[in-house]
């Protein structure tokens, strides 16, 4: 080997290439497609809350904040969460502040799972849980959620396999990750799904991950329910949020992780020395700015006129609809566009869409880990209503 070289090691997640979401938006940019595939809103998000960030910055708020996140944010999530759940999570020992949902997540996942110990995840499953698992040398059990079709064999609606959760759940089980409202599908746990959960978990040790970023998109008056709700889960989950997704602002990558003192004191051993801190200024921000709870009480009305307006359009498309109870992201069944693409496995499908046709999608496929077909694409509608009526014209074409 030349000296200038350099040296080759084996890879620690040899499958893994760059997520399908940024994939889609750099074709999405290139084509100068409408980007409605990664999810992110497209809208500016509230001048007060850049405001409050901008006072703390101007106010030299700009040191190494407390490993676990300012008091005053941490405050301000317990009486969210005590107000909505009705939960009590102690302010100093259970609740931390995260660089976003996803560093919650592999912090949660490197705090408990050792090599060899099992980890269940319900496919279509977001597609950071597994290399997370494979990182801190877990194995992934993977179950899928049931397909419903209609009559005439498309998609209608997915519903949780019991079943199978139940026979994958055994004396290896240490994690199992839930995703409510659920990110591809929009499907959301009921309160019995929830209390179905708790009784298979009874008397095994088998730990929760719950990531509920869109916790605050729910639409048609229906709720969302918590781990923070169900006394029992509360006391084995972590419950993972973000204030991107609440507030409008992905890019700052702030969130929480809300656990049982035991859970949190071994979260926060892998915490300090995964991020240490999460930036200053935003946490004051947002701690101000969270203290008027209509900035979240909104969020439902706010998105569900969106979703409305969407699939009021979508529905003068040859796309078949899927129910949307909760996130910001609507799937479509494609296969009975009766075009030659509509044959498309869903990846190709969601390219031809982006650069044929202007509109990026991502492939539900992209959240299994086994190829699983089922003409099934996702958009998001967290855009203006400029952008989702330019991308409707465009699908109205086909
Ligand atoms: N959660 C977002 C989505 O599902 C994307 C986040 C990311 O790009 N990593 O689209």
């Amino acid at each position: 080997m030349n000296s200038l070289e350099t040296p080759s090691f084996p890879s620690r997640l040899p499958k893994v290439g760059t997520t399908i979401f940024t994939v889609m938006s750099a074709l999405a940019a290139e084509h100068k497609a409408i980007n409605l595939g990664q999810g992110f809103p497209d809208f500016p998000c509230d001048r007060k809350l850049i405001a409050e960030v901008n006072e703390a910055m101007l106010a030299d708020r700009n040191q190494y904040p407390p490993m676990i996140g300012i008091a005053e944010l941490r405050n301000g999530i317990c009486q969210k969460i005590q107000n909505l759940y009705g939960h009590h999570y102690d302010v100093d020992t259970e609740i931390t502040i995260t660089a976003g949902g996803t560093q919650g997540i592999l912090t949660a996942i490197l705090a408990c799972v050792s090599p060899g110990d099992e980890v269940i995840i319900i496919e279509p499953a977001y597609d950071s849980y597994r290399p997370s698992i494979e990182l801190a040398g877990g194995k992934t059990i993977a179950i899928s959620l049931q397909v419903i079709r209609d009559e005439r064999g498309q998609v209608a609606s997915y519903e949780i396999p019991w079943d199978q959760l139940a026979k994958a759940i055994h004396s290896k089980t240490r994690l199992i990750i839930i995703n409510t409202p659920h990110n591809p599908t929009g499907m959301i746990w009921s309160k019995n799904d929830l209390d179905c959960l708790a009784n298979l978990v009874r008397n095994t040790s088998a730990l929760i991950l719950s990531d509920e970023v869109y916790e605050h998109m729910v639409y048609d008056e229906v709720q969302h329910y918590s781990v923070a709700s169900h006394p029992e889960l509360a006391a084995r989950s972590f419950l993972i949020s973000s204030f991107g997704k609440t507030y409008h602002v992905t890019g700052w990558k702030v969130g929480y992780v809300a656990a049982p003192t035991a859970l949190t004191k071994e979260f926060r051993k892998v915490h300090q020395f995964n991020v240490f801190t999460v930036n200053t200024p935003m946490q004051y921000g947002i701690a101000t700015y969270l203290a008027d709870a209509i900035h979240y009480l909104s969020l439902p009305a706010f998105y569900q006129a969106k979703r409305d307006f969407f699939r009021a359009g979508l529905g003068k498309t040859k796309f078949k609809l899927l129910p949307t109870p909760g996130t910001y992201f609507q799937c479509v069944d494609y296969s009975a566009l009766g075009i030659p693409q509509a044959k498309f496995n869903e990846a190709d499908f969601c390219k031809w869409l982006t650069t044929e046709i202007g509109v990026a999608a991502i492939p539900v496929s992209a959240f299994y880990e086994q190829a699983t077909e089922s003409g099934v694409i996702r958009f998001c509608f967290a855009k203006q209503d400029q952008t989702l009526t330019s991308a409707l014209q465009r699908l109205e074409k086909i």
